[in-house]
């Protein structure tokens, strides 16, 4: 009886449609199973119209995985740069990507306002920024820890959020930014505690304890010489990604005119490409710098 149904059901769309994936179909009339109202049951996940569609990926347990891949303290370059290019093949393989911030096992990802990618479906936009970044992150490991064999396969969660306006944005990234340089200048003390003094993990947590950003500069300077502005900016500041046009020069073979066939030439062709930024994005020097950014607000 079922088997006869369920028989009769293929029969019936095979007949009336042809598939061709991605939903588009062939034919005239749209058959229906009994079984699709199942598709009633999927949750609306639509993203408020004119906002700013926000990913931000973050790491699952890094702090394990920095430990097994012996991760330097408290930044390892390798790491960063290794996360960065990760969000550079986001932004060049998904649609609609303006502006990506980075710091620590963390990206966040904007996406137009006006973007209309997967019909601005969150769980689509989290998924692929999650999945294209993850297997990036096994792709290119090699390429940035040459004598480091990655032991097992890190995962990475995301959420999704919604801005309503350009200053609900600029204040979002602000927020990761600051997060950068509270985190940042905290592990650069510690650090030192542990790895210059020979204090216990614990030891350098107690010395910390209701220290203010004065204070921790203050040790930092008197007891390691380390003045905290000259440390490099991609750990200060974190990356910033942005669209900029570089020019791109290759060499090619020539067809015409006969005399000349063969001639290599020298072709420059301008493509944008995400660069790596490691400045302030908090003031307004930055989004008066890059106005492209936003522009498409008015
Ligand atoms: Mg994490």
């Amino acid at each position: 009886m079922w088997a006869a149904r369920t028989a009769k059901v293929h029969r019936c769309l095979a007949a009336a449609s042809v598939n061709l994936g991605r939903g588009s179909r062939l034919g005239v009339t749209m058959a229906k199973s009994k079984f699709e109202y199942v598709r009633d049951f999927e949750a609306d996940d639509t993203c408020l119209p004119h906002c700013w569609v926000v990913v931000r990926l973050d790491g699952r347990n890094f702090h394990r995985f920095a430990e097994k891949h012996n991760f330097a303290k408290p930044n390892d370059s390798r790491a960063l740069h290794l996360m960065t290019k990760c969000a550079q093949t986001v932004m060049g393989e998904l649609e609609d990507i303006v502006i990506a911030y980075g710091q620590s096992d963390e990206y966040s990802f904007v996406f137009k306002r006006k973007s209309n990618w997967f019909k601005r479906r969150a769980s689509k936009f989290m998924t692929l920024v999650a999945s294209q970044f993850a297997s990036s992150y096994v792709f290119y490991w090699r390429d940035f820890f040459e004598d480091q064999p990655l032991l097992y396969p890190p995962g990475f969660d995301g959420r999704v959020v919604v801005y309503p306006s350009n200053q609900t944005l600029k204040d979002y990234l602000s927020w990761r930014q600051a997060d950068c340089h509270i985190n940042n200048l905290y592990n650069t003390v510690f650090w030192a505690l542990i790895q210059q003094s020979g204090l216990t993990p614990v030891q350098a947590q107690e010395r910390l304890q209701g220290t203010l950003a004065a204070d921790k500069n203050e040790i930092l300077f008197s007891q390691f010489n380390i003045n905290y502005n000259n440390e490099p900016l991609m750990y200060r500041k974190g990356t910033v990604l942005i669209w900029q046009k570089v020019d791109e020069v290759s060499t090619k073979e020539v067809k015409l005119p006969a005399e000349i066939e063969g001639t290599k030439m020298r072709v420059t062709r301008t493509r944008a490409k995400p660069l790596p930024l490691h400045c302030d994005i908090i003031g307004d020097a930055f989004w008066k710098e890059h106005p492209g950014i936003l522009e498409e607000d008015s």
